[in-house]
């Protein structure tokens, strides 16, 4: 193992055994296994393939990385904890995320007893070099979580601090690119064997439609993911996930179809809210969401709320601020309509608001 990432590992971590599961011991095809204790009646009687294979060599394909530097993970969160389980002794090592920013990074830390050194974004939302400048030579802490587009606000994290970070930091820099995929921008994972503390992740939760499968990726050194591979659950992503995940990989042009009609609902949405006169801002989105400061964001959650269209208040994170998903042409132009009515009192709203149909309404 590379030293630099041998001396960031946990010494427990380091020294112990993985699990050696049946399905690592005998890897050929077999026309019997009774090596398991599974049952040998059913459907879905056999565990999955604890390293995903068939799945790897599809998002290789796909996101041009070879397969070894993959790791599939019980969507990206489970990647995000096990990061902090390889990388952190408890009530001993921090990371540092940002604020405003994805609120996981803050709980793995927490279940861990890791500390999260929070740091504010700046007003465009971007890493501030002197407030990040001074935490830089402190080993105890050992990743920094960025996320680039960032949850909630939206925007692509500046390649030049990214790369600054990268030049000047000694432990794990994570780049999260969850809704890489709305963005108009190049995958840090090209970078990925340039600088071996970095890791990708990415999730198939988002633009891929499979958010109820639970798959997510993270792209790294070699030796970090066999870190990953020691400390994962045996069979962390069923065979069903897998074979979701791989059915939706084949099917990569509709499916790019589909992201396409996203970002064009998002620039029609903006176009749309940003007539609205409660609105005061919606700031630039390079992912599925739009991130609007309104003139009072706790009235407009719960009139929303009584049209049942469910949003996402940020207020306790950004004042005044709301997190809109991009949802169907015809969700979108309902949100509208009730954004107006919202807007203009003299519009009466009935049961199912304006010119709607029960159906959609019904729909969660
Ligand atoms: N990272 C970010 C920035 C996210 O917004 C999310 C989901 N909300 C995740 C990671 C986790 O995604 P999943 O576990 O579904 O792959």
């Amino acid at each position: 193992m590379k030293t630099s990432i041998s001396k960031l590992v946990r010494q427990n971590i380091l020294k112990m055994k993985g699990y050696s599961s049946a399905r690592d011991e005998y890897t050929g095809t077999a026309s019997i296994y009774l090596d398991a204790n599974e049952s040998p009646y059913g459907q879905f009687n056999r565990y999955p393939d604890p390293y995903q294979k068939e799945l790897k060599s599809k998002i290789s394909n796909v996101k041009s990385i070879p397969s070894k530097n993959i790791f599939v993970g019980n969507g990206s969160d489970e990647a995000i904890d096990l990061l902090m389980r390889i990388f952190c002794n408890p009530s001993t090592d921090n990371i540092i995320s940002f604020t405003p920013g994805y609120g996981m990074y803050q709980v793995s830390a927490s279940i861990q007893d890791i500390n999260n050194i929070s740091l504010p974004l700046n007003e465009k939302f971007q890493i501030d070099r002197e407030i990040l400048q001074p935490y830089l030579d402190d080993i105890s802490i050992k990743i920094i979580f960025i996320c680039s587009p960032n949850n909630p606000t939206g925007n692509l994290i500046n390649k030049e601090d990214i790369d600054w970070i990268l030049d000047s930091f000694n432990g794990i820099v994570v780049i999260d690119e969850a809704y890489i995929d709305f963005a108009n921008t190049v995958s840090w994972i090209s970078q990925v064997n340039n600088y071996e503390r970095l890791v990708v992740l990415q999730t198939m939760s988002k633009a891929w439609g499979l958010a109820a499968a639970r798959v997510g990726m993270a792209y790294a050194d070699e030796d970090i993911i066999s870190l990953f591979n020691k400390v994962k659950p045996p069979y962390n992503v069923s065979n069903l996930n897998q074979k979701a995940a791989v059915a939706a990989l084949t099917n990569k042009k509709v499916n790019r179809i589909k992201v396409e009609a996203t970002i064009s609902e998002r620039k029609r949405l903006k176009k749309e809210i940003l007539k609205l006169p409660n609105v005061k801002k919606i700031f630039p989105s390079e992912a599925n969401f739009l991130f609007m400061e309104v003139d009072d964001a706790d009235k407009i959650y719960l009139d929303l709320i009584n049209q049942k269209i469910i949003v996402r208040n940020q207020t306790n994170k950004v004042k005044d601020c709301l997190r809109i998903s991009i949802g169907t042409p015809e969700e979108n132009n309902r949100l509208i309509e009730i954004l107006k009515s919202i807007n203009d009192p003299s519009l009466q709203l009935t049961e199912y608001g304006l010119n709607s149909t029960p159906d959609l309404i019904n729909r969660h």
